[in-house]
């Protein structure tokens, strides 16, 4: 029998691509879990469910009585957070069993923590053992992130164009996923010992640029990740939403958007369309945040209109070829090629990707509060209304111009 590996998170490389991750204890046998590839892995990790697990460690900050706002905190105040806390990590054995594995040992460090005397000691620790448990949460944010910098939009895309787009959003991401660390390597096996899971899924990342069997793909309609089964592009994954298929549901939508014009006019009007929303949006942003926004004011707007109005003419009259048409209408570069006129002006990239793009922490839940009351100046007025924005339209608000189908037709 081979000797038991020493305490800690291993990866097992194996045949077809797959690999076999073992958590490694103090004690006890090896536990492995099932073979898979890093594809599937990775897609399943970004959409684990901890919402009832985030809830209950929000629960503990607010409501716990070791962090109401005192001058003494009595010592058992901790020790109930503790016996709290330490009940936490079940709810995820099922879900998440890897995560179990890492707090076990985490959270068995963090309440060794020597007590420094100082009077807020009880509440650092309290504070600290929280942290601790949100380190699952934390991994799958940043992991999210990542996938959207490299699978949105890149369905048609080879690994290499994902890795660049990885690189350029996450520079040292790319840097410790890049495959190039294991040419030369070829099938043999591996077996690499990682320190978090947050490593684990940065070495499924390179595992999974290594090979070109298995694809990463957003659906279009629904956002979340999916592998599409064939080499055909693929908009749409298989989950079901309310007992109809992503599929389904993003083709009643196309349909929807009626019969097909003349393709050059359709991306006249798209392009329109946008620096349009452009201008409104450029407007309406308060000063200090235009930065954050391609400029277009009413002024810049009206020349591209004018500019494009006369473009359009000419082509309508046959004056000129589609192809000029385009070059002339798309002042600001938007399209990829003037030479095909079947393709659609590619995404806008949103305040969201901007955000994302800068911290790899992005978090949606903290980033966006609750609930906003905004002074709509949207319109002019003598009596502007108050606006009652929940978290889930702001960030719409900050997706416009890059949304899922789902969200773009909700109301
Ligand atoms: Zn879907």
């Amino acid at each position: 029998m081979a000797d038991k590996k020493s305490p800690g998170l291993w990866i097992e490389t194996g045949v077809d691509g797959k690999f076999c991750v073992v958590m490694s204890g103090a004690y006890g046998p090896e536990k492995h879990l099932p073979l898979i590839t890093p594809a599937e892995d990775l897609v399943a990790a970004a959409e684990m469910d901890y919402t009832a697990y985030r809830r209950e460690i929000q629960r503990l900050y607010e409501e716990h009585p070791l962090f109401a706002e005192r001058l003494d905190v009595p010592e058992s105040d901790l020790e109930d957070l503790t016996a709290e806390a330490l009940l936490l990590p079940s709810t995820l054995r099922e879900i998440d069993p890897l995560s179990f594995f890492v707090l076990g040992s985490l959270l068995d460090q963090a309440l060794r923590m020597q007590d420094d005397g100082s009077p807020i000691f009880l509440l650092r620790a309290g504070q600290r053992l929280l942290q601790v448990l949100e380190l699952p949460i934390r991994t799958q944010i940043r992991l999210r992130n990542i996938m959207e910098m490299t699978f949105d939009g890149t369905e048609r895309a080879t690994q290499q164009e994902r890795f660049a787009k990885l690189h350029n959003a996450y520079s040292e991401i790319a840097a410790f996923c890049d495959p190039a660390h294991l040419d030369g390597y070829g099938d043999t096996p591996l077996q690499l010992c990682v320190g978090s899971v947050f490593q684990l899924r940065l070495i499924e990342l390179l595992l999974y640029f290594r090979q070109e069997k298995q694809r990463i793909a957003r659906c279009d309609y629904c956002w979340n990740y999916f592998i599409p089964r064939t080499q055909a592009a693929t908009r749409y994954c298989d989950r079901i939403f309310d007992g109809q298929s992503c599929k389904k549901r993003g083709a009643n939508l196309k349909r929807k958007k009626g019969p097909e014009q003349d393709d050059a006019l359709k991306l006249f009007k798209q392009l329109r369309d946008r620096m349009y929303a452009r201008m409104l949006r450029y407007q309406d942003a308060p000063e200090n945040q235009r930065d954050r926004l391609i400029p277009m004011t009413v002024i810049q707007y009206d020349v591209w209109e004018k500019n494009a109005r006369q473009a359009r003419r000419d082509y309508m009259a046959g004056k000129i070829e589609a192809r000029e048409f385009l070059r002339r209408i798309d002042t600001t570069h938007e399209l990829t090629s003037y030479d095909t006129l079947k393709q659609e002006l590619p995404p806008e990239e949103s305040i969201w990707q901007k955000r994302v793009a800068a911290d790899l922490d992005f978090d949606p839940e903290r980033q966006y509060p609750s609930s906003l009351m905004l002074l709509d100046l949207s319109k002019p007025s003598d009596d502007p209304q108050w606006q009652y924005l929940t978290a889930e339209e702001l960030i719409r608000k900050d997706q416009e111009g890059h949304q899922s189908l789902k969200d773009q037709y909700s109301k």
